[in-house]
Formats: C-alpha cells, structure tokens, sequence
C-alpha cells in the first residue's frame, strides 16, 4: 500500500501526505462531462488526469471508488441562474426528447474515452436520474437555515452562509471580492444578492426538461447534483474531490457552500484540480476559432491541424505534462509527443526480443522505486516518463551488445516496464495493437486466402490467384512468392 502518496490539496494551498478515511479504501468524486456537445480537446486533460491517480492507487492496491457525473439536465457552463437550458433548447429546436440528445452525446464521450484508454469509472450516475436526492440535499439546506425561496425557486444565501463560514476558501477569495466583481443585479431576478446561487429553479413555460418539487415544477441549480451525488454514493465525508482548474469557482465553492451547510462540514478532504489546455498560448473556445474535437483531432479535420494525432499521442501528450502545470497545444508539440510515444514503444517492442546473458551489468531493481518515487510526489508523471526513457536507452544498449542482462532480471524489467507503461500511465501500443490486436485474426484469415491462392496456382487458375493478391494489397498487406510457399506483411 502506497502510505507516502503526497498530493496538493488545493484547499490548504500545500502538498499533504494522503491517508485515506478508511484505511486501503479511497473514495473519488471528480465532475464529469456535460453531455450536450461533442467531447472535445478540453475534455483530455482530467479525464487522462484522473484515470492516472485511479490506476495509480489501484495499482498501489488501494480499493478505489471512482465516482464521475454526467450532467445531463443541462445548464450554462458558468452560470447555472440564467439563460435557457442547453439541452432543452437543441432538443426544442430539433424536436428531440432531451433524453435523446443527451444520450447522444453521452455515448460519443464514452466512445472517446475508450480511445484515449481512459478507464470507465466505478459508478457514473447521471444528474437526471437523482432529482430526488438533489430536492433532499435542498432541503437539508433549507432546515439549517442557508436558503430562502423567492416566485417558486429556491436560492443559496450567501452572506449568511458567509457570517458563519467562509464562502470562497476554496478559491482564495472572500465575499467583498466577489461583490466587487458580479455585476448588479437587474430588477429581473428572484435573488436577493447577485453572488447568491440557485439550488432549485422554477421552469419557464418553454423549459421541457422539469420535475415537481416542493416549491414548483423546476430543475436543480448546477452545483447541486455533485453534492448529492457525491454524498449517495461516497457518504458525507470522503477522500478525493477533482476537476479542472475553471471549475473551482464557483461551481467548486458552491459545492463546498452546500455540502457544510447541509452537513456542518465539507465533504471533500483533498481538492484536487488539473491546469487547462491552451491552443497556441490562447484558451480554446468557439469562438477563438480553435475549438477541436476529439474526433476532428483523431482525424485531423480541423483547419488547425497539419494532420490526425491518434488517441495515444494525445494521452502521452497529456502525461507528458505535470497535471497542475499549463498545458499548451500546437501541432509542433503534438508531433514530438508522437515521436516520443514512438522511442518508448519501440523500447518495450526491443524489450520483448532481448535475449538474456549470464549475468547483469545493470541494476533492474531501482526502476521502480524511481517511477513510484516520482508518483509519490503528487503524480510528477513527467519525470516517470524520463525515467522509462533512461531505461529505453539501457534496453537499446542491452540489445546492441553493451550491456548484459540475466534471465531472472529480464523477466523482472519486462513486468515492471508493463505496470508502468501500460497498467499505470494507460498507454497502448496503437501501432501493435493495429497489426497484432489484428494479428490474431488477421493471420490465420490471411493464410486461409493465400493457401486457396495456392490452390488456385496449382490449378492454372490465374484469374482467382491474382485477384486474392490484388485485394490483399489493396487493404494493405504484401504477398511474396516463395519457392516453397507465400510470405506476406502489414505493409
Ligand atoms: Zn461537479
């Protein structure tokens, strides 16, 4: 069991030693996806980032309960109080149930998650199917006093809220701040204050997705699905809570505001939060111009794009980079991400046809303690990086003849370099898993066609013979004539 695991816990600015509330068990809320778009480039950097701590403590052998959300109620990115709901609108536009289009969009997430080898977490529950608990933790905050109702919706008070702990200690900021930067109200709203958050609010006439409730047909505010579901699923108090770096404020800090109100404290011990990705030192968004895809990227159909960057390339890209440091996206750093990805393939390819001496001239059993080292300091998966790169260096010179290793310490690299490689950075040998994922059946498939082209050979069947060649070539594999037979290749 990792006991030295020491991670930044954004909520006291500093790195702390991770314990567990119970001892070998982790419980991880980390706020998913909203599902009324394609998943896209910003999507990469926690999903990859909290599927590396996931493996990571499995790894360690911790048993881990791995909880992300899908908001599919659909609400603004930044303000859940105003504006129409996202999903209701597209499914009102398009004469969708909004259930169809969230489902949609659901999938193609899923989709590209398991390209990027992302692992499906234990438990994803979606906002839709837990209104009930969310009208609780509601109520839960209306009994302690933290909420007032105004025409039918239901609002977080947050200046008393405010007397008695402190709104914004996720953040940094405090309330004089944040009545400075909110712009005034408009005479339009039903809050009393404009930092105050919704926690229910009444449907207009033309909002279809809408669920009855004590107060009136409605849908939760934004940040009260995290709450509800979190504490459902992991209990009032529990270990991990993450996201990215825009959702501290305030979806974040409304979050910590729920959860104290309702249960006089919060829930999380250690917030964690991933950096962003810029495109070319900018934010990305619709309308920079640079918003990308997963699958444009994977197709390199994006006016950005000088050409496709595979899943892994993306993932590896990601690792590359500590998950707290900025993260910026060009064409160039993708394509050293690819030629990187590459060396260390071809490392772990090398390693599997070495051939064992005697004796060692190297010492195999630091590799891990490094790599886990680097692990221990708050996931630095850049510097396991560097280390599995020495060691593609030493597997090269094993290969050429100036180093030496033995049988028993062959056997040892080989499953250390896997559980780093592949079980805890999640990579996939792509080029590989092509040709041997494909392997498997594509061999036996293609003897089968080439043994009847033999056949046909033999039977002065020429049109036959050479049509099963042709077609070979075309999907890319290469015959050879052999005196004695055929040879063929992935070309
Ligand atoms: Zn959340």
């Amino acid at each position: 069991m990792a006991t030295k695991l020491v991670l930044y816990n954004t909520l006291t600015r500093r790195k702390e030693l991770f314990e567990p509330l119970n001892e070998g068990r982790v419980g991880m809320y980390v706020c998913g996806p909203t599902v009324y778009g394609d998943p896209h480039l910003g999507h990469t950097r926690p999903a990859v980032t909290f599927d590396l701590l996931f493996r990571y403590l499995k790894a360690e052998g911790y048993k881990v309960r791995y909880v992300r959300n899908i908001t599919d109620v659909g609400h603004l990115e930044h303000d859940a109080d105003e504006g129409e709901d996202k999903i209701a609108k597209k499914a009102r536009l398009e004469q969708l149930e909004p259930m169809e289009v969230a489902h949609y969009y659901t999938e193609r997430y899923h989709r590209a998650m398991d390209e990027l080898n992302v692992l499906t977490p234990s438990i994803e529950p979606h906002a839709s199917g837990h209104i009930i608990e969310q009208i609780e933790f509601v109520k839960r905050i209306w009994d302690a006093g933290y909420a007032y109702e105004s025409n039918g919706s239901v609002y977080f008070d947050v200046e008393k809220y405010n007397k008695d702990y402190h709104y914004g200690k996720l953040s940094g900021r405090n309330l004089d701040d944040i009545v400075t930067n909110t712009r005034e109200l408009d005479g339009q709203s039903d809050k009393r204050h404009s930092f105050d958050f919704a926690l229910w609010k009444k449907a207009s006439p033309e909002h279809i997705m809408r669920w009855p409730s004590p107060w009136s047909e409605g849908f939760p505010g934004w940040h009260m699905e995290c709450s509800a579901m979190s504490c459902k699923y992991l209990g009032e108090q529990f270990d991990i809570h993450g996201g990215g770096m825009d959702l501290m404020f305030p979806h974040h800090e409304c979050e910590i505001a729920q959860a104290t109100a309702a249960l006089g404290r919060d829930s999380a011990r250690y917030w964690l939060h991933n950096n962003m990705i810029t495109i070319d030192g900018k934010k990305m968004g619709k309308s920079y111009g640079n918003f990308i895809t997963l699958e444009e990227l994977f197709n390199g159909t994006h006016d950005k794009l000088e050409q496709p960057y595979s899943p892994m390339t993306i993932r590896f890209f990601v690792l590359q980079a500590h998950y707290r440091s900025t993260l910026d996206f060009s064409n160039a750093a993708l394509q050293a991400a690819e030629k990187g990805l590459d060396r260390l393939m071809k490392g772990v390819e090398t390693l599997g046809k070495l051939k064992p001496s005697a004796t060692s001239s190297i010492d195999v059993s630091t590799l891990d303690g490094a790599c886990r080292e680097a692990m221990d300091d708050d996931l630095n998966s850049p510097i396991v990086i560097s280390i599995l790169f020495d060691w593609v260096r030493i597997i090269n010179q094993i290969a050429e003849g100036q180093q030496t290793i033995s049988a028993e310490d062959l056997e040892s690299l080989k499953s250390v370099m896997n559980r780093w490689v592949f079980d805890i950075l999640g990579l996939r040998d792509e080029k590989s898993a092509t040709a041997s994922g494909g392997k498997d059946m594509v061999t036996p498939l293609v003897n089968m066609l080439l043994e009847m082209r033999m056949t046909a050979k033999a039977n002065k069947d020429w049109a036959t013979s050479d049509k099963i060649r042709d077609e070979l070539t075309a999907i890319g594999i290469r015959v050879k004539d052999r005196k004695d037979g055929f040879d063929w290749e992935i070309e």
